[in-house]
C-alpha cells in the first residue's frame, strides 16, 4: 500500500495509511478515510477522532493492541473531498485482503460510509450500535468519533453503544455462515434490536463533512493493487510475516 499507485491519490499522498493493531485481533476497526494528521504520520486514527477512538476503546476496557485499525481507503484525498469511485473501487482489494489476512470475529465500522460498505441498504442513525450478521461475522456500526467530537449528543450514543462491543465479541462466537439464513439483498442480517432513533441522531451531515467521510462503491473491479497483493515472499520471511507486512505491520 505505501508503494501503490493503484489511483490518483499516491500522487498526492504525504504517506499512505496500511493501519494499525494486532495481527491476531478479533475486531477490526475501519474508518472511512486518512485525514491530514493520519496522512502526516502513516497511521491512522492519530488526531483529536483518534483520541476519542481511544477513550472509547479504554471504557470497554480495550487498547489498540486488542484492535487492528484501518480505513476504506488508504490515502487522504487532496483537501478531504470525498474519494472518486474508481479510487474507491481500486483500494478495495486491500481492505479485502486485510479481512482475508485477520479474519476478524467483529468488524466495527465507523461513520456511515464505511458501514455503508457492508450494509449498502443501512441508515446510521438506525443502525449505530446494532449487533450485526454479515457473511459469518458480526458486523457492529458505529458512529464516527469525528461526528462525536462535533456532536455532543452523538458522542453520547458513541459511548454508549461501544459498551456492547463485549457482547458483540461473545455473540461472535455463536455466529457461523450456516445460521445467516434471512440475508438482507444478500449481504446482512440484523438480530439485534433497535437503538432509538434520536433528534441529534438526523445530524449527520456533520459526520459526512469532518475529515473521513468518504464514498463507498459496491463495484469490485479489479485492479493494479491486485497484482501487488499477490506478491511473492520476500527472501528469507516467512508467509506469518508476509501477511503481518500486507496488514501493513511493517
Ligand atoms: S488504491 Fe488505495 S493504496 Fe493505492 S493509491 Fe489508491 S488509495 Fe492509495
Amino acid at each position: 500500500m505505501r508503494s501503490c499507485t493503484g489511483c490518483g491519490l499516491h500522487s498526492t499522498r504525504t504517506n499512505a495509511v496500511p493501519g494499525s493493531g494486532s495481527s491476531k485481533a478479533e475486531i477490526l476497526i475501519i474508518g472511512e478515510g486518512p485525514g491530514f494528521n493520519e496522512d502526516q504520520q502513516g497511521l491512522p486514527f492519530v488526531g483529536r477522532s483518534g483520541k476519542l477512538l481511544d477513550e472509547l476503546l479504554a471504557a470497554i476496557p480495550m487498547s489498540r493492541e486488542d484492535v487492528f485499525i484501518t480505513n476504506v481507503v488508504k490515502c487522504r484525498p487532496p483537501d478531504n473531498r470525498d474519494p472518486l469511485p474508481d479510487e474507491v473501487a481500486a483500494c478495495r482489494p486491500y481492505l479485502e485482503r486485510q479481512m482475508e489476512l485477520l479474519d476478524p470475529k467483529v468488524v466495527v465500522t465507523l461513520g456511515r460510509v464505511s458501514m455503508l460498505r457492508f450494509h449498502p441498504k443501512g441508515k446510521i442513525s438506525e443502525d449505530h450500535g446494532k449487533i450485526l450478521e454479515w457473511e459469518g461475522r458480526i458486523l457492529f456500526p458505529l458512529y464516527h468519533p469525528a461526528a462525536g467530537l462535533r456532536n455532543p449528543a452523538i458522542k453520547r450514543e458513541l459511548q454508549k453503544d461501544v459498551l456492547k462491543l463485549p457482547e458483540a465479541l461473545r455473540q461472535a462466537n455463536r455466529v457461523s455462515p450456516k445460521n445467516i439464513d434471512d440475508k438482507i439483498d444478500g449481504e446482512i442480517t440484523t438480530k439485534a434490536p433497535n437503538s432509538p432513533v434520536t433528534q441529534e441522531d438526523q445530524k449527520l451531515p456533520e459526520e459526512e463533512q469532518e475529515n473521513n467521510n468518504r464514498p463507498s462503491s459496491q463495484t469490485a473491479e479489479a485492479s493494479t493493487a491486485d497484482a501487488q497483493l499477490s506478491e511473492p515472499l520476500l527472501k528469507n520471511e516467512t508467509t506469518k510475516e508476509k501477511g503481518d507486512r500486507q496488514l501493513g505491520m511493517f
